[in-house]
């Protein structure tokens, strides 16, 4: 299995870094074509990238030349952490040029042919990558992550789904790092809540339909749940905290509910794949969990951790989710996808 070479797309950026120290010591990929904008081509990975990570980038990496972001020297799969004002015409050229690209971008993600994966939760939609093939006439592939809010809460939703799961309110606490960098100035977050991100609630009300929703004839049908969210940014560096409300067709006991979150397994944890943590959702029963501070990283950043289940007088319970927002939510995201394409003949 070793030897799948990978390119990235967005090499530079906050997720592109992340993809790059996740992938350094994986099994199956190897990272061999960088791509950027104008502003880093023709670079050593090391002067073009301002990296933001603990852990250094691999040598090899480090003295990688960033490309054009075009195809041609890219190996087939490329993974993208390409700006969105840019990631539409860049990944569709790959696409079309044969490349199979694992996106982290905004921009095919609600298309209706186009796979919105979490592999835990909907991993057999990526058989939509047929329907785009016979479609598009392309060469390759488009496969989407979802929004790294819309992750976390579509994991925490995924095992509510058997209880009739009907209405959910949230409000997110969002870090920094999911700006991107250099992000938000610290002047407007140091000290502060920003109480608006741009587009940010429309994909956590939609994109959380498509995940939840059912593949049947070639098509998602979405999930009737009908969620409204208010999305905030406050002063942390890694991790998307959510303040959960959940109404449900017939309310079960507290029990079955923090039994559905610690059982809850999928493809990913069956077929055994790198980046599949043991327990996809952990339930802490401490009181003041989980922070962020504290829970963020668990089994390598791909945990959701869940806490303070407890009625809600207005829905029917309430709960805090939190998930790492460049991990599971982006980069570790698009490799578990990768991953299971992989083991599925889909690469
Ligand atoms: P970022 O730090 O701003 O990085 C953006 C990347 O896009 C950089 O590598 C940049 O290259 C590249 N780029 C910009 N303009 C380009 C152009 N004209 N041609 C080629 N490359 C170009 O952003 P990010 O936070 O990593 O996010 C990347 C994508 O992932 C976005 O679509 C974002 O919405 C999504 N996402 C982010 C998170 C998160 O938590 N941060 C989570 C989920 C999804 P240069 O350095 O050369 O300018």
């Amino acid at each position: 299995m070793k030897g799948i070479e990978v390119g990235i797309l967005g090499a530079t950026g906050m997720v592109g870094q992340q993809f790059i120290a996740l992938l350094a010591n994986h099994p199956w990929f190897t990272v061999t074509w960088l791509g950027a904008s104008q502003r880093s081509e023709g670079k050593a990975y090391r002067d073009a990238a301002a990296w933001r990570l603990p852990a250094r980038p691999p040598d090899h990496v480090s003295k990688l030349i960033v490309e054009q972001a075009s195809p041609g020297r890219a190996p087939k799969l490329v993974f993208s952490g390409l700006d969105a004002s840019v990631a539409g015409d860049i990944e569709r050229a790959f696409a079309e040029a044969g490349h199979v690209v694992v996106s982290n971008s905004r921009n095919y993600r609600m298309e209706p042919d186009v796979p919105l994966v979490i592999p835990e939760v909907n991993g057999d939609h990526l058989a939509l990558v047929n329907t785009q093939a016979a479609g598009r006439g392309w060469k390759g592939r488009i496969v989407t992550n979802p929004n790294c809010s819309t992750i976390v809460l579509s994991m925490a939703l995924a095992p509510l789904r058997q209880f009739g799961l009907k209405t959910v309110m949230l409000t997110t606490l969002q870090a920094v790092s999911g700006a991107g960098y250099p992000g938000v100035p610290s002047w407007d977050i140091l000290g502060n809540v920003i109480p608006f991100i741009d587009g940010e609630e429309e994909k956590i009300q939609t994109e959380t339909k498509k995940i939840l929703g059912c593949l049947t004839s070639g098509r998602v049908e979405p999930h009737q749940v009908t969620v409204s969210a208010t999305t905030t940014r406050v002063a942390v560096h890694d991790g998307h905290t959510e303040s959960v409300s959940v109404g449900f067709d017939k309310s079960p006991e507290p029990d079955a509910i923090i039994d559905a979150f610690n059982s809850f397994r999928g493809r990913p944890q069956e077929l055994g794949l790198p980046s599949a943590p043991p327990q996809p959702i952990v339930y802490l029963a401490d009181r003041n969990r989980p922070q962020p501070a504290l829970d963020v990283n668990r089994d390598g950043g791909m945990t959701v951790s869940v806490g303070r289940l407890r009625p809600c007088p207005v829905l029917d319970y309430k709960f805090i989710a939190l998930g790492h927002n460049t991990i599971r939510g982006a980069a570790g995201a698009a490799i578990l996808n990768a991953e299971l394409m992989e083991r599925e003949g889909l690469l």
